[in-house]
Protein backbone atom coordinates (compact mmCIF):
# COMPACT_ATOMS: atom_id res chain seq x y z
CA UNK A 1 0.00 0.00 0.00
CA UNK A 2 2.92 2.21 0.81
CA UNK A 3 4.31 1.77 -2.38
CA UNK A 4 1.11 3.97 -3.32
CA UNK A 5 2.73 7.36 -3.92
CA UNK A 6 0.11 9.60 -3.15
CA UNK A 7 0.01 7.11 1.00
CA UNK A 8 3.45 7.85 0.89
CA UNK A 9 3.23 11.86 0.08
CA UNK A 10 0.48 11.60 3.05
CA UNK A 11 2.92 10.21 5.30
CA UNK A 12 5.21 12.40 4.18
CA UNK A 13 3.25 15.64 4.62
CA UNK A 14 2.55 14.67 7.88
CA UNK A 15 5.98 13.85 9.20
CA UNK A 16 7.76 16.99 7.59
CA UNK A 17 4.38 19.27 8.45
CA UNK A 18 4.58 17.36 12.31
CA UNK A 19 1.11 16.95 12.10
CA UNK A 20 0.24 14.45 15.13
CA UNK A 21 -2.76 13.32 13.82
CA UNK A 22 -6.02 13.00 11.26
CA UNK A 23 -8.94 14.66 13.23
CA UNK A 24 -12.92 14.06 11.73
CA UNK A 25 -15.33 16.14 11.47
CA UNK A 26 -18.66 15.65 11.22
CA UNK A 27 -20.47 15.84 7.92
CA UNK A 28 -23.18 14.05 7.28
CA UNK A 29 -23.83 12.01 3.61
CA UNK A 30 -25.84 9.67 2.20
CA UNK A 31 -25.03 7.25 4.70
CA UNK A 32 -21.91 7.86 6.61
CA UNK A 33 -21.44 10.97 8.72
CA UNK A 34 -17.74 11.32 9.22
CA UNK A 35 -15.14 12.69 6.77
CA UNK A 36 -11.32 13.78 7.21
CA UNK A 37 -10.79 16.73 4.91
CA UNK A 38 -7.31 16.70 4.97
CA UNK A 39 -6.73 13.54 3.87
CA UNK A 40 -9.38 14.13 0.89
CA UNK A 41 -7.56 16.96 -0.33
CA UNK A 42 -4.21 15.74 -0.22
CA UNK A 43 -5.26 12.51 -1.90
CA UNK A 44 -8.17 14.23 -4.21
CA UNK A 45 -10.02 11.50 -2.83
CA UNK A 46 -13.75 11.31 -1.68
CA UNK A 47 -14.59 11.10 2.02
CA UNK A 48 -16.16 6.88 2.03
CA UNK A 49 -12.43 5.94 0.23
CA UNK A 50 -10.09 8.22 2.74
CA UNK A 51 -12.26 6.71 5.46
CA UNK A 52 -11.76 3.56 4.13
CA UNK A 53 -8.01 3.92 4.01
CA UNK A 54 -7.10 5.58 7.49
CA UNK A 55 -8.98 2.23 8.31
CA UNK A 56 -6.85 0.02 6.75
CA UNK A 57 -3.80 2.18 7.71
CA UNK A 58 -4.67 1.66 10.93
CA UNK A 59 -5.35 -1.67 10.74
CA UNK A 60 -1.56 -2.12 9.36
CA UNK A 61 0.07 -0.72 12.22
CA UNK A 62 0.70 2.73 10.38
CA UNK A 63 -1.77 4.68 12.14
CA UNK A 64 -3.44 4.15 15.70
CA UNK A 65 -7.25 4.88 16.12
CA UNK A 66 -7.75 6.94 18.61
CA UNK A 67 -11.52 7.55 20.35
CA UNK A 68 -12.05 11.68 19.17
CA UNK A 69 -16.04 12.28 20.14
CA UNK A 70 -19.11 10.95 19.83
CA UNK A 71 -21.73 12.53 17.91
CA UNK A 72 -25.49 12.64 19.03
CA UNK A 73 -27.80 13.76 15.85
CA UNK A 74 -31.20 14.22 14.64
CA UNK A 75 -32.24 10.97 12.69
CA UNK A 76 -34.93 13.29 10.71
CA UNK A 77 -32.50 16.18 9.54
CA UNK A 78 -28.94 15.41 11.16
CA UNK A 79 -28.46 18.79 13.06
CA UNK A 80 -26.66 18.25 16.36
CA UNK A 81 -28.61 20.56 17.76
CA UNK A 82 -30.91 18.70 20.12
CA UNK A 83 -32.13 19.35 23.12
CA UNK A 84 -32.99 16.54 26.35
CA UNK A 85 -35.89 16.95 28.22
CA UNK A 86 -36.70 14.37 30.98
CA UNK A 87 -40.23 13.33 31.41
CA UNK A 88 -42.84 11.34 33.94
CA UNK A 89 -43.64 8.31 31.91
CA UNK A 90 -47.17 8.53 33.41
CA UNK A 91 -48.25 11.63 32.46
CA UNK A 92 -45.31 12.79 30.13
CA UNK A 93 -44.99 15.92 31.75
CA UNK A 94 -41.55 17.80 32.04
CA UNK A 95 -42.57 19.33 35.26
CA UNK A 96 -40.64 17.35 37.44
CA UNK A 97 -38.70 18.26 40.49
CA UNK A 98 -35.48 16.62 42.18
CA UNK A 99 -35.58 15.82 45.30
CA UNK A 100 -33.95 14.16 47.83
CA UNK A 101 -35.77 10.68 49.10
CA UNK A 102 -35.69 9.75 52.89
CA UNK A 103 -36.71 6.93 54.79
CA UNK A 104 -37.85 6.62 58.55
CA UNK A 105 -35.99 3.51 60.13
CA UNK A 106 -38.63 3.08 62.99
CA UNK A 107 -41.86 2.70 60.89
CA UNK A 108 -40.08 2.13 57.41
CA UNK A 109 -42.04 5.48 55.65
CA UNK A 110 -40.41 6.61 52.67
CA UNK A 111 -40.92 10.09 50.82
CA UNK A 112 -39.34 12.81 49.56
CA UNK A 113 -37.70 15.58 51.62
CA UNK A 114 -40.56 17.90 51.27
CA UNK A 115 -42.83 15.75 53.21
CA UNK A 116 -40.66 15.17 55.76
CA UNK A 117 -39.98 19.17 56.56
CA UNK A 118 -41.72 20.57 59.12
CA UNK A 119 -41.48 24.31 60.37
CA UNK A 120 -37.81 24.66 60.42
CA UNK A 121 -37.03 20.86 61.52
CA UNK A 122 -37.71 17.43 59.61
CA UNK A 123 -40.10 15.12 61.21
CA UNK A 124 -42.02 12.00 59.45
CA UNK A 125 -45.02 12.78 57.83
CA UNK A 126 -46.53 8.62 59.25
CA UNK A 127 -45.85 9.21 62.87
CA UNK A 128 -45.15 12.52 62.86
CA UNK A 129 -41.96 11.81 65.54
CA UNK A 130 -39.21 14.28 65.21
CA UNK A 131 -36.13 13.70 63.15
CA UNK A 132 -32.67 14.93 64.58
CA UNK A 133 -29.89 12.41 63.40
CA UNK A 134 -28.88 11.36 59.97
CA UNK A 135 -28.25 7.81 59.73
CA UNK A 136 -29.65 7.15 63.05
CA UNK A 137 -33.46 8.24 62.84
CA UNK A 138 -33.61 8.47 59.33
CA UNK A 139 -31.43 7.79 56.07
CA UNK A 140 -30.99 9.58 52.71
CA UNK A 141 -32.37 6.72 49.84
CA UNK A 142 -30.93 8.64 46.93
CA UNK A 143 -32.38 11.23 44.27
CA UNK A 144 -35.89 10.80 42.58
CA UNK A 145 -38.05 12.79 40.56
CA UNK A 146 -41.33 13.83 41.38
CA UNK A 147 -43.76 14.72 39.27
CA UNK A 148 -45.43 18.16 39.80
CA UNK A 149 -48.13 17.47 37.19
CA UNK A 150 -49.73 13.83 38.42
CA UNK A 151 -47.97 13.41 41.45
CA UNK A 152 -45.95 10.23 41.02
CA UNK A 153 -42.33 10.00 42.58
CA UNK A 154 -39.94 8.56 39.27
CA UNK A 155 -37.06 6.84 39.75
CA UNK A 156 -35.61 7.31 36.21
CA UNK A 157 -37.56 9.71 34.30
CA UNK A 158 -37.74 9.14 30.45
CA UNK A 159 -35.85 10.67 28.14
CA UNK A 160 -36.74 12.44 25.32
CA UNK A 161 -34.65 14.67 22.75
CA UNK A 162 -36.03 17.59 20.39
CA UNK A 163 -34.42 18.69 17.46
CA UNK A 164 -34.06 22.44 17.50
CA UNK A 165 -34.14 22.19 13.83
CA UNK A 166 -37.07 20.40 12.63
CA UNK A 167 -38.39 20.48 16.03
CA UNK A 168 -39.29 16.45 15.84
CA UNK A 169 -39.11 15.01 19.31
CA UNK A 170 -37.35 11.66 19.39
CA UNK A 171 -37.33 8.75 22.29
CA UNK A 172 -33.69 8.25 22.97
CA UNK A 173 -33.31 5.39 21.19
CA UNK A 174 -34.10 6.78 18.32
CA UNK A 175 -31.28 9.25 18.17
CA UNK A 176 -28.67 8.71 16.53
CA UNK A 177 -25.05 8.19 17.33
CA UNK A 178 -21.90 8.16 15.89
CA UNK A 179 -18.45 7.48 17.36
CA UNK A 180 -15.69 9.88 15.39
CA UNK A 181 -11.99 8.18 16.08
CA UNK A 182 -9.15 10.70 15.06
CA UNK A 183 -5.63 8.41 13.54
CA UNK A 184 -2.26 8.87 14.86
CA UNK A 185 1.28 8.49 13.52
CA UNK A 186 2.63 5.81 15.29
CA UNK A 187 6.13 6.99 16.36
CA UNK A 188 7.71 3.43 15.57
CA UNK A 189 5.84 3.88 11.92
CA UNK A 190 7.39 7.42 11.68
CA UNK A 191 11.04 6.36 12.20
CA UNK A 192 10.40 3.07 9.69
CA UNK A 193 9.08 5.23 7.14
CA UNK A 194 11.64 7.85 7.55
CA UNK A 195 14.21 5.56 6.91
CA UNK A 196 12.80 3.31 3.87
CA UNK A 197 9.70 3.74 2.64
CA UNK A 198 9.45 7.31 2.09
CA UNK A 199 12.81 8.31 0.45
CA UNK A 200 11.85 5.41 -1.57
CA UNK A 201 8.47 6.53 -2.99
CA UNK A 202 10.38 10.25 -3.26
CA UNK A 203 13.12 8.74 -5.46
CA UNK A 204 11.60 6.48 -7.87
CA UNK A 205 8.74 9.35 -8.17
CA UNK A 206 11.36 11.49 -9.49
CA UNK A 207 12.93 9.08 -11.32
CA UNK A 208 9.83 7.93 -13.27
CA UNK A 209 9.33 11.30 -14.01
CA UNK A 210 12.53 11.91 -15.70
CA UNK A 211 11.56 9.43 -18.00
CA UNK A 212 13.49 6.47 -16.22
CA UNK A 213 12.21 2.77 -15.76
CA UNK A 214 12.07 1.47 -12.44
CA UNK A 215 13.12 -2.03 -10.97
CA UNK A 216 12.98 -2.82 -7.13
CA UNK A 217 14.53 -5.05 -4.80
CA UNK A 218 16.01 -6.86 -8.02
CA UNK A 219 18.13 -9.91 -8.11
CA UNK A 220 20.81 -9.37 -11.08
CA UNK A 221 24.01 -11.02 -12.73
CA UNK A 222 26.90 -8.50 -13.17
CA UNK A 223 29.93 -9.10 -15.83
CA UNK A 224 31.55 -10.72 -12.84
CA UNK A 225 29.04 -13.32 -12.80
CA UNK A 226 28.36 -12.54 -9.16
CA UNK A 227 24.59 -12.10 -7.86
CA UNK A 228 24.02 -8.57 -6.43
CA UNK A 229 20.59 -7.56 -5.22
CA UNK A 230 19.57 -3.82 -5.94
CA UNK A 231 17.33 -1.53 -4.06
CA UNK A 232 16.41 0.39 -6.84
CA UNK A 233 17.46 0.36 -10.76
CA UNK A 234 16.41 2.70 -13.16
CA UNK A 235 16.92 2.58 -16.87
CA UNK A 236 16.18 4.92 -19.47
CA UNK A 237 16.69 4.23 -23.23
CA UNK A 238 17.40 6.65 -26.29
CA UNK A 239 18.85 5.29 -29.42
CA UNK A 240 21.67 2.62 -28.84
CA UNK A 241 22.62 4.29 -25.85
CA UNK A 242 20.97 3.20 -22.18
CA UNK A 243 21.74 5.25 -18.75
CA UNK A 244 21.26 3.10 -15.84
CA UNK A 245 21.42 4.42 -12.43
CA UNK A 246 21.79 2.07 -8.93
CA UNK A 247 19.64 3.35 -5.94
CA UNK A 248 21.27 2.43 -2.52
CA UNK A 249 19.14 2.57 0.74
CA UNK A 250 21.34 2.25 3.57
CA UNK A 251 20.41 3.17 6.96
CA UNK A 252 22.00 2.63 10.30
CA UNK A 253 20.81 3.65 13.89
CA UNK A 254 23.65 6.84 14.40
CA UNK A 255 25.54 6.81 10.84
CA UNK A 256 26.59 4.37 7.86
CA UNK A 257 29.62 2.88 7.60
CA UNK A 258 31.54 3.87 4.45
CA UNK A 259 31.63 0.19 4.09
CA UNK A 260 28.51 0.55 2.53
CA UNK A 261 29.82 3.13 -0.17
CA UNK A 262 32.01 0.57 -1.41
CA UNK A 263 29.75 -2.34 -1.47
CA UNK A 264 27.49 -0.17 -3.33
CA UNK A 265 30.11 0.80 -5.70
CA UNK A 266 31.11 -2.71 -6.53
CA UNK A 267 27.40 -3.51 -7.17
CA UNK A 268 26.58 -0.72 -9.41
CA UNK A 269 30.34 -1.13 -11.29
CA UNK A 270 29.34 -4.83 -12.11
CA UNK A 271 25.98 -4.14 -12.88
CA UNK A 272 27.57 -1.27 -15.65
CA UNK A 273 25.87 1.67 -14.23
CA UNK A 274 26.64 5.22 -15.21
CA UNK A 275 25.68 7.10 -11.81
CA UNK A 276 24.95 5.79 -8.65
CA UNK A 277 23.05 7.51 -5.87
CA UNK A 278 22.81 6.75 -2.21
CA UNK A 279 20.53 7.49 0.33
CA UNK A 280 21.81 6.94 3.89
CA UNK A 281 19.64 7.33 6.80
CA UNK A 282 20.22 9.02 9.41
CA UNK A 283 23.54 10.37 7.29
CA UNK A 284 26.56 8.52 5.85
CA UNK A 285 29.86 8.90 7.98
CA UNK A 286 32.75 11.33 7.22
CA UNK A 287 35.43 9.32 5.58
CA UNK A 288 32.09 7.19 4.26
CA UNK A 289 31.77 11.12 2.57
CA UNK A 290 35.05 11.01 1.19
CA UNK A 291 34.50 7.41 -0.34
CA UNK A 292 31.57 8.63 -1.73
CA UNK A 293 33.14 11.60 -3.60
CA UNK A 294 35.87 9.68 -5.44
CA UNK A 295 33.63 7.46 -6.81
CA UNK A 296 31.39 9.91 -7.77
CA UNK A 297 28.53 8.54 -5.50
CA UNK A 298 25.61 11.01 -5.07
CA UNK A 299 24.67 11.11 -1.34
CA UNK A 300 21.71 12.12 -0.03
CA UNK A 301 19.79 11.66 3.72
CA UNK A 302 16.42 10.95 3.73
CA UNK A 303 15.49 14.83 4.76
CA UNK A 304 17.08 16.09 2.10
CA UNK A 305 15.89 14.32 -1.08
CA UNK A 306 14.22 17.62 -1.77
CA UNK A 307 17.55 18.71 -3.74
CA UNK A 308 18.06 15.27 -5.68
CA UNK A 309 18.74 15.91 -9.28
CA UNK A 310 19.52 14.05 -12.29
CA UNK A 311 22.47 14.81 -14.75
CA UNK A 312 21.04 13.61 -17.99
CA UNK A 313 23.64 11.92 -20.26
CA UNK A 314 25.05 14.12 -22.97
ZN1 LIG B 1 -46.69 12.79 35.74
ZN1 LIG C 1 -42.26 7.30 60.78
ZN1 LIG D 1 -34.07 17.45 13.11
Amino acid sequence: MLNDPRIARLFELLIDKNIPGIEPVFAPRLDSWVSYPAIEAELGTDADHAALLLEDLSRLGYLSRQFHDKVLFCPACNSQDLKLNTVCPKCRSANLARQRVLEHKNCGYIGTESEFTKSGGRACPKCRVELVLVGSDYVSRGLRHRCLACDAVIESPEENWTCRSCHRVFRKDEVREVVMYSYLLDQAQISKLRVERIPKARVREFLTREGYEIQESIQTTGRSGAEHRIDLLATKRSGPLEHRIVVGFSSAETVVDSEEVIKLYAKAYDVSAQDIIMVASPKLSDDGRQFASHYHIRVYSAEDLDRLYIKLPA
